[in-house]
């Protein structure tokens, strides 16, 4: 048995009876990672030491008895715009410099108390912006089923990590389809969260209405006992959710009796690839042999949600990056005259492109004269959008979508044309606009060899309905097993 192919909990389980240590466990992803960083860069800092000796310390306390979780042992990757004390923590841009923060993430408190043994830091879209990984400061991560293709983005190092067994899980955050998409461009299961559940103290802000974190696994049951660990309310997070929403794992059952699904015909109009079309409506057959009632329905939005979406992320984008100047942390540019000159050459030489662009979008209409004429206006469709989606779901108790209209582009295609790139997301920042929970999981694989990712969203706090679908579905189907071939890919 190979246990870089075990789930996270079979690994769990493995550790708890004593099969597995976690020191070897450990072991044997960070030789996975040595083999593959090289090829796939999903990586930008790896951790041996920190992780053998926290190996130990876990190992120490499920021997005595204090640590009985689930995920205890198992080890796992951190995306780079979540803090980590004492470690690197840069949004894979070079104006964060080496920026190690002085605390921890609620998420990082949350993963250790979990008995998490983390690897590493993942390589992702510069302040995970970007459909691609393409954008980061620390050169692109590549798709490990085809090195020539991109892993998606922007957490397009978890997915990648956890498709090419370098760790049983990872951990991404999602603000308009950066877990979601990722997962679906590397055969991964994937899950953002409802807005709020996820506490988001310690996430480096992209566009915080729209930002949260979640969990990138091999399987539906991995991401609930993911999502068990993390969730819960966080006084430190403004937008933290009363309540405990945790209890998910025990609640997989693989019945969907009665469940009803609903297929919005709008998703599978113009623009989307016939084959990711034909595997994501075959995932319908399968709930169906579970018991669930599935029918078409409409949605009738999809024209509107890539401008509102790019119109509110710049917009708070813009805001939220104006705390890099040079001056607090990070990186500071040389050779300046005096204060301003320090803020415009650290900005104009710290940012990528990318980032420029959509600080430009958002200050663009955010600024007197343009704000009524956009950021207002696209408030204004955001609500109508949420009401699109609650008309949804007051006759269904899940939507069945595509995650992108296409399998994973070959690297460099999307940098051309930034416009194509955002409506690539077209399936995706709905759900970050409506602030539910969705999930993608593999689907089967195009003529290419490419995986395809097939969504379930469900109303806010419906992660519990959620899992259920795709946990069914998995019991159904071996999809999620597939791994790729090491260093099998196509021309660079
Ligand atoms: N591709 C989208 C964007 O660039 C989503 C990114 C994300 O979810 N972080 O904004």
């Amino acid at each position: 048995m190979d246990i870089l192919d075990l789930s996270a909990l079979a690994l769990g389980r493995a550790i708890q009876k004593r099969e597995v240590s976690v020191e070897e466990a450990t072991r044997a992803a960070l030789d996975a990672i040595e083999g593959a960083n090289g090829q796939n860069n999903a990586f930008i800092t790896v951790l041996p030491d920190e992780a053998l000796a926290r190996a130990a310390a876990v190992q120490r306390q499920i021997d005595d008895g204090t640590l009985t979780g689930p995920l205890a042992g198992v080890p796992l990757a951190i995306k780079d715009n979540i803090c980590t004390k004492g470690v690197k923590t840069s949004c894979a841009s070079k104006i964060l410099g080496d920026f190690k923060p002085p605390y921890d993430a609620t998420l990082t408190e949350k993963i250790t108390a979990a008995g998490g043994v983390v690897l590493g830091k993942l390589n992702m879209d510069e302040f995970a912006m970007g459909s691609t990984s393409e954008t980061s400061y620390y050169g692109p991560t590549r798709n490990p089923w085809d090195l020539g293709r991109v892993p998606g983005g922007s957490s397009g190092g978890a997915a990648a990590a956890v498709a090419a067994r370098e760790c049983w899980y990872a951990i991404g955050s999602d603000t308009g389809g950066s877990i979601r998409q990722p997962a679906s461009y590397c055969g991964v299961t994937g899950v953002k969260p409802t807005y709020g559940t996820v506490s988001r103290y310690g996430l480096i802000a992209y566009a915080s209405s729209l930002d949260q974190i979640g969990p990138l696994a091999r399987t539906a049951e991995d991401c609930a006992a993911i999502l068990d660990a993390i969730q819960g309310r966080d006084a430190r997070d403004g937008t933290s959710l009363e309540g405990d929403y945790g209890g998910l794992l025990a609640s997989l059952d693989g019945n969907l009796d009665g469940m009803r699904i609903g297929i919005p015909a709008e998703c599978f109009a113009d623009g989307l690839d016939a084959e990711v079309s034909r595997r994501v409506l075959a995932v319908a057959d399968v709930l169906r042999g579970r018991g669930a009632v599935v029918e078409e329905c409409t949605l009738p939005i999809m024209e509107y949600v890539v401008p509102t979406y790019y119109i509110i992320a710049c917009a708070e984008a813009s805001s939220n990056l104006s705390r890099f100047d040079g001056v607090k942390y990070g990186w500071r540019a040389e050779g300046y005259r005096d204060l301003t000159d320090l803020y415009n050459k650290t900005r104009t030489e710290g940012f990528g492109d990318e980032v420029k662009r959509r600080i430009l979008l958002g200050t663009f209409v955010l600024s007197t004269g343009y704000y009524d004429a956009y950021y207002r206006k696209a408030l204004q469709v955001k609500a109508v959008i949420q009401q699109a989606f609650d008309r949804a779901f007051a006759r269904y108790d899940l939507l069945l979508m595509p995650v992108a209209p296409t399998t994973a582009p070959r690297l460099g295609e999307s940098l051309s044309d930034p416009l194509q790139m955002y409506l690539s997301d077209i399936y995706t920042v709905s759900v970050n606009l409506a602030g539910l929970p969705g999930l993608s999981m593999p689907c089967g694989l195009d003529g290419k060899g490419m995986p395809v990712g097939a969504q379930l969203v469900g109303p806010a706090l419906g992660e519990g309905k959620v899992l259920r679908a795709a946990h069914a579905f998995q019991l159904d189907t071996d999809y999620h097993t597939l791994r790729p071939q090491a260093a099998e890919g196509g021309a660079h």
